[in-house]
Parts: C-alpha cells; sequence; structure tokens
C-alpha cells in the first residue's frame, strides 16, 4: 500500500465500508443515485436515521426498498417540541421489522431549536424505548456532555448504544466508553482543527468505532463546505485509520462488521 492515501482508497476493490449514520431522504440528486455511486465503492451497509415522523418514515420505505438500507425512527433534539403530536405514530413504526435502531435522541444546546426541557423529555422516552424493543439507540449530543451522560445513567444506557457524529475529546470518549457506549466518527475527523477528536479517537478500542458521513451534511476534506454523501466514507475511515495508527483495512473490516451487529438486519 502506498501510505493510505485518499488516491489509494478510492482505487482498491477490497475495502467494504458501512454508512452508520446518513440521510438519504435529504441528497438532493436522490437516494437512489447515491447509494448507486456508494455501492460501486463498496460500501455494504446504509443506515438510513430519521429526525421525526415523516424522515422517519422515508427511512422506513428506503430500507423495505433496499437490502443493504437500514432506518431508525426517532425524534431530533430539533424537533422535541413535536413529541406529543408524533408519539404514538412514531411508537408503532419503531417497531417495524426495518427498524434497527431509535433515534437520533439527545440534546443540542448549540441551536436549541426546542426547549431543554423538551429535549429532555424526548430522550429520555427515545432511551426507554430503545431499552425495550432492544434496539440500537442513535445519540445526537451537542454542547450537552452532562446533559446527555446524566440521562443516561438516570435511565440506564441500552446494550447498543452510540453516540453519532462523536464531537469530543479524550475526556469524553472515556466517559462514553466507560458506560459501554460506540464512538462513530464522521467527517469532523478529517478537520485541519480537530486534534482533540484525533486523540478521543487514539484511545477509542477499533471493536467500540464506527464510521459514518451524516450526510447530506458533514463533508470530509476534500469536499468540505460540499454536500456530502455515502460515498465519502472512506474518506473518514482512512482518517479514522491514521488517528488510531491502524491499518485502513482493518479499521474498514471491523467498523463495517460492527455497524452490520448494531445496526444490520
Ligand atoms: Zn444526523
Amino acid at each position: 500500500m502506498t501510505g493510505g492515501s485518499s488516491e489509494w482508497v478510492r482505487v482498491s476493490n477490497d475495502l467494504r465500508w458501512a454508512d452508520s449514520h446518513v440521510h438519504l431522504f435529504s441528497i438532493e440528486e436522490g437516494a437512489e443515485v447515491a447509494l448507486e455511486r456508494a455501492r460501486a465503492a463498496g460500501i455494504e451497509l446504509f443506515v438510513c436515521v430519521g429526525t421525526d415522523l415523516a424522515t422517519s418514515q422515508a427511512c422506513v420505505e428506503l430500507a423495505t426498498a433496499h437490502l443493504d438500507v437500514t432506518a431508525t425512527v426517532g425524534l431530533h433534539p430539533h424537533d422535541a417540541v413535536n413529541l406529543h403530536r408524533e408519539l404514538e405514530q412514531l411508537d408503532e413504526l419503531s417497531r417495524h421489522p426495518e427498524v434497527v435502531g431509535i433515534g437520533e435522541a439527545g440534546f443540542d444546546l448549540f441551536y436549541e431549536h426546542s426547549s431543554h426541557a423538551e429535549q429532555e423529555e424526548a430522550f429520555r422516552w427515545q432511551v426507554s424505548l430503545a431499552k425495550f424493543l432492544g434496539k440500537s439507540l442513535v445519540i445526537h449530543s451537542r454542547d450537552a456532555w452532562d446533559d446527555t451522560f446524566r440521562v443516561l445513567e438516570t435511565e440506564g444506557v441500552p446494550e447498543k448504544t452510540i453516540f453519532h457524529c462523536f464531537t469530543g475529546g479524550p475526556e469524553e470518549a472515556e466517559r462514553a466508553l466507560a458506560l459501554g457506549c460506540y464512538l462513530s466518527f464522521s467527517g469532523i475527523i478529517t478537520f485541519k482543527n480537530a486534534d482533540d477528536l484525533r486523540a478521543a479517537a487514539a484511545i477509542t478500542p477499533l471493536e467500540r468505532a464506527l464510521v459514518e458521513t451524516d450526510a447530506p451534511y458533514l463533508a470530509p476534506v476534500p469536499h468540505r463546505g460540499r454536500p456530502n454523501e455515502p460515498l465519502y466514507v472512506s474518506y473518514v475511515g482512512e482518517a479514522l485509520a491514521a488517528a488510531m495508527g491502524r491499518e485502513v483495512e482493518e479499521v474498514a473490516s471491523v467498523t463495517t462488521a460492527t455497524s452490520k451487529r448494531l445496526l444490520g438486519h
């Protein structure tokens, strides 16, 4: 191999990746086109993540139509204000066989589109739902480490809990890992100013790490600032391998296996 460069990753036919978090319904040119391109590059699993009732339904439709797509059902902290209006239908949809996880759920105290109390209520409900159904919990936590850990510690941590788009440093990584959680790394790990995040990756056991695009958001370098798509998950994986001091092949095969176990059919 030639030092794990991006070129090498792109031309390799051997690497298989899983995109553990993607909003396929929000990809402007359409989910089908993006899926085709990613499949041709070796991406084997796409976890379509819902953020409210309508997008959760869209995820279930895509997962029903494609063998390599699975769905989550959830209410993003931005949309927590809609909990009581959507709860019954979200609850019903969450039992669908294509649904592998609950969320994304948690706190976003950066934007605070829903109030703190609304976010907490929606998060607690989704934690208990994930536990009840035995499905994975997908956490969104922004500027809210203490609140997130407090709820997890009081509700009890679902067996398969994933911090999506993990943005903490080593201290937050240690806290999450101590609770048995998994950390999903996004394109942010390719950003120049993300040394703290790379330090967190360096102390994360490979078996507890996932990779994701969060497409159409958060495109990794060298596509930063442009629309993201699942195809680019290899850039995330390559940066994660570099931060962990491991071979890209190993990171690809282990993160893909972990994704399939936590979020596959
Ligand atoms: Zn997301």
